[in-house]
């Protein structure tokens, strides 16, 4: 299959990748080609029924063959409140879930769905149901991270016979809803998996002791749900498997080869994975491409069922790797699938050098923490396909000639340049740096943040290609160099800058530390080097101390890391390198005072303070960093806005900031942005609106009579 790239040439598919679009059976059903959108968490609950059928659609079109759901509650006893998880409690929650299927089918892909009970990992704080578990232990992360303190009952007979019947009911409500593939889910510390542990497994019936019991469970949900809707589904089992690959088994290479060969060829798929969320979704600062294949390679050869797992993977050429070597026969994406929906099609159409490569970042995931609909780094425009009807590869028409300048080539100025130049505009961008890129030149420089930087190479590279853009480097403008240059839409994407602030006891930025040895990441970033031993002091919380820390570490300097907060890089809990940051700073022989304030430092000596006890300690150190406080650098803005008439002689209809410069964020606030200033460009404001429509509302669908119910 053909198509004109950007450049207008005529391209074709690489004979190397038709491997990835040839069909695979599933069971009963026929993936058509190997793309397969493994469940993720998406934020959408059945509260937002087109925003998710419309954020799978996307996928399906964008050509993945398979398109799953993220965790589907069977029962209210599996209830992850307040995470914003779906379900399929009763025929009542049918409705909403048919819509994305219908939309998925579209498209000629499968829909799957992840049926999931939690076990001890939930806290069911709506429901207000006792967790189940097999042996009455809490899943640890779930107390110690989320702050539950309900610890859950143990599972008699009866309670396993009803999660299997929960599960047997919402397999059927599925097959109802339209769904292709049914999940049973024995993985990231939930029910099933619970019983696979014996940490969490200490039964002394039919279900413990042994490998071959402690798997049975799993076995009698495979086996149901086969019974159940297997005749028209498709039944995967989705497994972690990294704790199990890790313990000895009498029999077997480890207790994952013996789970695999008891339960062979039982499933219809096997869909393997990582144990929690920092090593299933590790961060790209942590983690390569195809992190998963040393725990997952085996499971193909004891298994004659089609095997999918994840890796990050971006690179067409990783991906044939995998099948040719027979690791995987579907290639898994979650978070590749966010980035570019439309990834299978660019491989496809041979425009894989178009591909929008997920970074990594993980802010998707830390939406999925915040409770909201996915964000994504990369792609603005996750999420608000259906509430801003923002399609990731369809643009409008511009709404006039105008020409638009766009002052700051970081990654807010390339995404509104990038998008006003797809919509048709006349783009120009200049950036007073040698190189575009804004903040990601330095930070693209510090340890594991190298693949950030293709948040700027894809917007480059696409820009580079188009006629209707002049990208000007070297090239510093100030207020009477834009007024001149005859353009009369301006956007101010000049970024942000640090300050000195230290933050108080009240736990709010207060004045700045002026000696000459106190420095900031922008200092860094123009090339200072600051004399160890060095202080980094960080109250911004997310990866910059603690990345800033690490690198003077690695440069050879002594550092001690201080922060209020309780840990190092604590935000960045939420995008789960939290571990890896602690790691990574012991590693390097940084030193890590946390709940601390920076008191004083006179060139020689720091002073730090413990939040709550107010005991003081004295550090000897040369130089101080501070990463806190950053505030917008938009003077250039407030010089302009103060010349109106000025403005109106130049023939400047619009003057805007964006990104950092309005408000001072992460790169995903930047890019959305810069996004958002570039669609919204000559779009009355009243079609600017969110938009959703209660499930009430949505016509019934085509829900069929159950059978067998
Ligand atoms: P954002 O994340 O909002 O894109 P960045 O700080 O990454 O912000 O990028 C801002 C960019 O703006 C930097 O590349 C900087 O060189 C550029 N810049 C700042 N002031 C000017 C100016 N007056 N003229 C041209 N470029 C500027
Ligand atoms: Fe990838 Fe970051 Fe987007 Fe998640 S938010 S899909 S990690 S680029």
């Amino acid at each position: 299959m053909g198509r004109y790239s950007q450049n207008g040439h005529l391209v074709n598919m690489n004979k190397n990748y038709e491997i990835l679009f040839e069909p695979v059976k599933i069971g009963p059903v026929v993936a058509p080609n190997r793309f397969y959108q493994v469940p993720h968490a998406s934020g959408m609950t059945e509260a937002n029924p087109r925003v998710r059928a419309s954020f799978r659609a996307t996928k399906a079109e964008g050509g993945w063959g398979v398109v799953s759901t993220g965790a589907v509650s069977t029962h209210p006893s599996s209830d992850d409140s307040p995470l914003p998880f779906a379900r399929l409690w009763d025929d009542n929650d049918i409705r909403s879930h048919a819509m994305a299927c219908d939309a998925i089918h579209e498209h000629g892909s499968l829909a799957a769905v992840e049926l999931w009970h939690g076990g001890a990992a939930v806290m069911n704080r709506t429901s207000r149901m006792a967790p189940y578990s097999p042996s009455g232990i809490p899943w640890a992360a779930t107390h110690v991270g989320f702050m539950g303190h309900l610890r859950p009952r143990i599972m008699d007979a009866g309670d396993i016979r009803d999660v299997i019947n929960w599960q047997v009911a919402a397999a059927r409500r599925a097959r109802s809803a339209g769904f292709d593939i049914v999940y049973i889910y024995a993985g990231m510390g939930y029910l099933g998996y619970e019983f696979l542990l014996e940490e969490y497994n200490h039964r002394t019936d039919a279900y413990g002791g042994s490998v071959e019991n402690r798997v049975r469970f799993v076995k009698e949900l495979i086996e149901a749900t086969k019974d159940a809707v297997g005749d028209t589904c498709a039944v995967a089992l989705r497994i972690s498997m990294e704790e199990l690959r890790a313990k000895a088994s009498e029999h077997y290479a480890s207790q994952a080869h013996e789970v695999v060969s008891l339960l062979s060829d039982l499933p219809d798929l096997w869909d393997v994975k990582m144990d929690s969320s920092p090593t299933d979704c590790g961060a790209s600062r942590f983690r390569p491409e195809g992190a998963h294949e040393p725990v997952i390679d085996f499971v193909r050869q004891v298994t004659d069922k089609p095997v999918v797992g994840v890796g990050r993977f971006t690179s067409p050429d990783t991906m044939v790797s995998q099948i040719k070597r027979g690791i995987l026969d579907l290639i898994g994406g979650a978070r590749p699938s966010i980035a570019d929906p439309f990834l299978p099609k660019k491989i496809q159409q041979g425009r894989e050098d178009e591909i929008r490569e997920c970074i990594g970042c993980n802010i998707c995931i830390s939406s999925w923490h915040d409770g909201v609909p996915v964000r994504c780094t990369q792609n603005a425009t996750a999420g608000e396909e259906w509430r801003k009807n923002w399609h990731p590869e369809v643009f409008s028409k511009p709404g006039s000639d105008d020409q638009i300048l766009i002052v700051g080539g970081g990654p807010a100025g390339l995404e509104a340049g990038l998008i006003a130049a797809r919509r048709g505009y006349q783009v120009t961008i200049a950036d007073r740096a040698a190189e575009f890129g804004g903040r990601l030149i330095y930070e693209t420089s510090l340890p594991g943040l190298n693949t950030w930087g293709r948040v700027r190479d894809y917007r480059l590279y696409a820009l580079q290609q188009m006629g209707n853009v002049n990208l000007y480097n070297n090239s510093e403008l100030g207020a009477d160099d834009i007024l001149g240059l005859g353009h009369q839409r301006v956007a101010i994407a000049t970024g942000s800058a640090w300050t000195k602030s230290l933050y108080s006891s009240l736990e709010i930025p207060v004045g700045e530390l002026d000696d000459p040895s106190v420095y900031t990441p922008d200092d860094l970033a123009a090339g200072v080097k600051p004399e160890g031993p060095v202080l980094v002091f960080d109250f911004d919380n997310y990866y910059l101390g603690g990345v800033v820390a690490e690198s003077l570490a690695q440069q050879g300097s002594p550092v001690t890391y201080a922060t209020p907060a309780g840990h190092a890089s604590a935000w960045t809990i939420m995008t789960n390198e939290l571990p890896f940051v602690h790691q990574a700073l012991h590693k390097h022989g940084v030193a890590v005072h946390t709940q601390t304030l920076l008191e004083s430092f006179d060139g020689n000596q720091a002073t730090i303070k413990d939040i709550f006890t107010g005991e003081a300690q004295s550090l000897n150190v040369n130089s101080v960093v501070i990463v806190g406080l950053r505030l917008p650098t938009d003077n250039l803005y407030h010089e302009l806005m103060a010349r109106p008439d000025d403005l109106e002689a130049a023939g400047i209809k619009s003057l805007e900031r964006i990104g950092d410069a309005l408000a001072a964020g992460a790169l995903v606030h930047a890019v959305y942005s810069g996004h958002a200033y570039a669609r919204q460009l000559d779009v009355l404001q009243d079609e600017l609106y969110l938009r959703d429509i209660p499930v009430a509302e949505i016509p019934p669908g085509p829900v069929i009579a159950l059978s067998g119910d």
